[in-house]
């Protein structure tokens, strides 16, 4: 018998990549694609930064695996106290985990743990997961949550600021969701049964749309009226991705928990939720653990990400890129008729696609994204709607690559003819 992938598993690419370094991915014949797609946000210091491969290689030889709820490691610890100096103020109490969606678990069992109420509110277009309790918590799209139900209960879905979707303004988008909320509160998921509010900074697979400043503070202003819990999902923002450090900074407000993954290893999975002591005490002893949490390797490779990322600025190459990305996309977008919007934080980009008459257009977000591919550019669709093309740079790179990827994009879209 000769065994084959799942159908189900669908490739954004045929790309059969043999090796990759810094900005690039490679085939076994040597061909060359600029990748703008890093893993869906993962390979933060580029493909096999040489720090981390060491960093990685060295530990692989002193302890792969050192279970958590039996033994200690250095790794582990030492990437704790780094993470001290980057997390924001107060939350200083850090749980691992290996994937996205398992620490968004982690966060809702200590939300409602903690706050003794059943109910999370997300807003539409949130992504934050595939297992099942993540994917109750998604709606940035029906294919992440439908065909397996009972999906878990006690989850409420109040309206984003999604501006361009509503075609108003953004202050106009900011009063009307906060607006909802409360009203989602007063008739749906009362004070006294909500535990928590799940946000990313920016819509990640829901669209690469930044969330409004403004409704960050609403969040926080009403978490503290109220006694919920705000969690911010930093799984995709974080780590420099948006130009700061983590994807919330310019809002000023700080968290009561933060969920971290993808960037912050490079590659190696792991991911992390952080809170402060005294929120973290209230959920019950014992019930964080896992076998693979906090693997000695990923944490290594973890910690010499963090230190390339300081040492190399690259929070600040990623603020200064992403605006030349964003100038260059919306230079290419002012010669065609079916770009509706280039916007984005830091490396993190979106193109949203729609008629004039703001009909979305998957199709041509789906062609801009398949003609890329043969230009030499790695790109990911993504959208509630589909129509969404996202460039998601290393955090290394470079003016001229931004350049060279910005040209082929060019050259996609006057072939699709957008
Ligand atoms: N939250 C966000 C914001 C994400 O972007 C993702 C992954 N795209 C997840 C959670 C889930 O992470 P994972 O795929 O590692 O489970």
């Amino acid at each position: 018998m000769s065994a084959s992938l799942s159908p189900l598993l669908v490739t954004a690419t045929p790309v059969l990549v043999d090796h990759a370094s810094g900005s690039y991915v490679y085939d076994a014949d040597g061909v060359r694609w600029l990748d703008f797609t890093t893993g869906i946000g993962v390979t933060s210091t580029g493909h096999c930064h040489p720090a981390v491969v060491e960093a990685a290689r060295e530990q692989v030889g002193r302890l792969i695996h050192g279970q958590y709820t039996t033994v200690r490691h250095g790794p582990m610890l030492e990437l704790t106290e780094m993470l001290g100096h980057v997390l924001p103020p107060g939350l200083d109490s850090v749980f691992y985990a290996n994937s996205g969606s398992e620490a968004v678990e982690a966060a809702v069992r200590l939300a409602r743990m903690a706050t003794g109420k059943p109910n999370i509110i997300t807003f539409h277009g949130g992504f934050h997961g595939r297992t099942v309790a993540a994917a109750s918590l998604t709606t940035a799209g029906t294919k992440f949550r439908s065909g397996f139900s009972p999906l878990m209960s006690g989850v409420f879905t109040a309206p984003f600021p999604y501006a361009l979707r509503y075609g108003w303004d953004e202050e106009q988008a900011v009063d009307f969701a906060l607006g909802e909320l409360d009203y989602l509160l007063q008739t749906q998921s009362a004070v006294a049964d909500t535990a928590a509010f799940l946000i990313e900074p920016v819509l990640g697979d829901g669209g690469y749309l930044p969330t409004p400043l403004r409704f960050l503070q609403g969040l926080r202003e009403r978490a503290d009226q109220h006694g919920i819990v705000l969690v911010l999902d930093e799984v995709q923002t974080g780590v420099g991705r948006t130009g700061t450090f983590w994807g919330h900074q310019p809002s000023g407000i700080v968290p009561d928990v933060l969920i971290t993954a993808k960037g912050i290893a490079s590659g190696f999975p792991i991911s992390a939720i952080a809170a402060p002591t005294a929120l973290m005490s209230k959920a019950w002893p014992g019930s964080q653990g896992g076998t693979y949490g906090g693997n000695a390797v990923s944490c290594a490779a973890a910690v010499a990400t963090l230190k390339v990322v300081e040492e190399e600025g690259l929070v600040e190459n990623s603020a200064r890129q992403g605006e030349r990305l964003m100038a260059g996309l919306r230079d290419v977008a002012g010669s065609t008729s079916t770009v509706a919007d280039v916007r984005g934080r830091g490396l993190m980009v979106g193109v949203e696609f729609c008629d004039p008459d703001g009909s979305p257009r998957a199709d041509l977000a789906s062609a801009a994204q398949q003609a890329s591919i043969d230009e030499g550019l790695l790109l990911l669709t993504c959208g509630t709607r589909g129509n969404v093309v996202r460039f998601i740079p290393p955090l290394v790179v470079t003016a001229e690559q931004v350049d060279d990827g910005v040209a082929a994009w060019a050259k996609a879209l006057a072939r699709i003819g957008a």
